[in-house]
């Protein structure tokens, strides 16, 4: 699933592109993940305009006129696609070549704008929702989310870090991490990330880290999330046709997804462990 640092990547790499167009069509195939019936929904977004692009944790908001959002959720597989005839963009990373802008079978829903643009949510297991609401509503939706922390925000600080984690003292570190009440943001990739970059081995609990590994927690939770978004985020899926740039941040992953191979700092065999139904990798070594 996206992360916060690959949805951060489709966020800016969309931003150009669709803030200050006017939808002129909707249209999907896509009954259970749209919140309206279709022709309502799409009564609604004729004529309105995006005038932003925002994330919260790792879900999208398309900010439209009239005080109406698009709330999407990628969820596994969930691709968002722009096309128009100069300009292709998978995930909001350009794509040179071999990568087709056109609607196909796994095209669920799709934006037209006024321009002849378009926008296609693209998803191949389905998990993936549009949800159109009011502002009332979309932040009615975000109170029952109970949403944790952004991580990179500046109310984000190693204080408050202490202190949630002191409500949450019996819960493993990797959990912690994960648990999108708590921070916003993280998932597999990153948790097992910060638990390398702070030499914490993933199973630990919360009550057991010393002082010099909190910190190094919260250093690495800004420092990878930073790093990640740089390299535009961690492609981990094969469902692009395409790669070309997108997604350098796998090269730098540490640990994650590298179960078996060599500890890039001490060679020795990568380990992996089940937490809360979730793999963990991690180094025997260099994690304790
Ligand atoms: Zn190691």
């Amino acid at each position: 699933m996206p992360e916060l640092p690959e949805v951060e990547t489709i966020k800016r790499g969309l931003e150009k592109n669709i803030v200050g167009k006017t939808i002129a069509d909707f249209g999907s195939d896509w009954k259970k993940n749209i919140n309206k019936p279709l022709a309502e929904y799409k009564k609604i977004v004729k004529g309105l305009k995006i005038e932003a692009i925002k994330r919260r944790a790792k879900m999208l908001i398309l900010d439209l006129s009239k005080g109406w959002d698009i709330l999407i959720h990628l969820k596994l597989t969930g691709q968002l696609v722009y096309g128009s005839k100069t300009k292709c963009l998978v995930g909001g990373h350009p794509i040179e070549e071999g990568y087709d802008c056109l609607p196909n079978k796994f095209t669920h829903a799709s934006f037209t704008f006024t321009d002849k643009s378009h926008l296609y949510f693209n998803d191949i297991r389905k998990f993936g929702w549009l949800r159109l609401y009011k502002d009332n509503e979309l932040a009615e939706e975000f109170e029952k989310m109970k949403l944790g922390i952004e991580p990179l925000s500046k109310e984000f600080t190693l204080d408050y870090l202490k202190q949630i984690f002191k409500k949450k003292p019996n819960k493993k570190i990797k959990q912690f991490l994960m648990d999108q009440t708590i921070i916003a943001g993280l998932g597999n990739i990153y948790s097992d990330e910060v638990c390398f970059y702070a030499k914490v081995r993933p199973n630990r609990l919360v009550k057991d880290l010393k002082e010099k590994e909190i910190k190094l927690i919260y250093q690495g939770i800004k420092k990878i999330l930073q790093a990640s978004i740089k390299a535009q985020g961690t492609t981990f899926s094969n469902y692009r046709n395409a790669e070309g740039e997108a997604g350098a941040y796998s090269k730098q992953l540490k640990v994650y997804g590298r179960y078996g191979e060599k500890c890039k700092v001490c060679g020795t065999e990568i380990k992996r462990i089940k937490i809360g139904g979730r793999t963990s990798s991690y180094c025997l070594k260099c994690q304790k």
